[in-house]
């Protein structure tokens, strides 16, 4: 039998290039790539800066996300994330390190209301099975059939 906590294989399909518009929120517009593309797995990286941030912290305890809102301008050192499918829909799961002024830096789960002064993603598409997130009783997250990503 399967180990359904094993690894599933994918194959690359197709690789994305762009970036997104001066003031568009930053999980809007990757989500919306990816249901435009009818991506259903894959992986995203990007580049760029935020006029305001807005980041989530899991508290494990609570089972609920804090909210950490950072209202400056901050460089986005890194994104990180995928695409999985959750609800039969694209969705993209990403964290975000960024930096200030003084190169220290900040980081947490991509939430809605982080805001694009520029940014640049490459976005890998994967063909394969389906990666469908459910409802994790332990953990209070949706996360991958078997467990999976927080
Ligand atoms: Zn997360």
């Amino acid at each position: 039998m399967t180990n359904p906590r094993g690894p599933r294989a994918f194959r690359p399909s197709r690789v994305f290039m762009g970036s997104l518009s001066h003031g568009e929120d930053l999980l809007a517009g990757l989500t919306s790539i990816c249901r435009q593309e009818e991506l259903r797995s894959g992986r995203i990286e990007g580049l760029g800066a935020v006029s305001k941030a807005n980041l989530g912290f899991y508290d494990q305890e609570r089972r609920t996300y804090r909210s950490i809102e950072l209202a400056s301008p901050l460089e986005i050192l890194s994104l990180k994330g995928n695409i999985s499918l959750k609800e039969g829909e694209p969705f993209v799961h990403a964290h975000l390190t960024l930096s200030d002024a003084s190169g220290r830096a900040f980081g947490g789960h991509l939430a809605l209301g982080t805001v694009v002064f520029a940014f640049e993603y490459v976005i890998e598409a994967w063909e394969g099975p389906v990666l469908e997130r459910r409802f994790d009783e332990t953990t209070g997250l949706f996360l991958w059939e078997g467990g999976g990503g927080l």
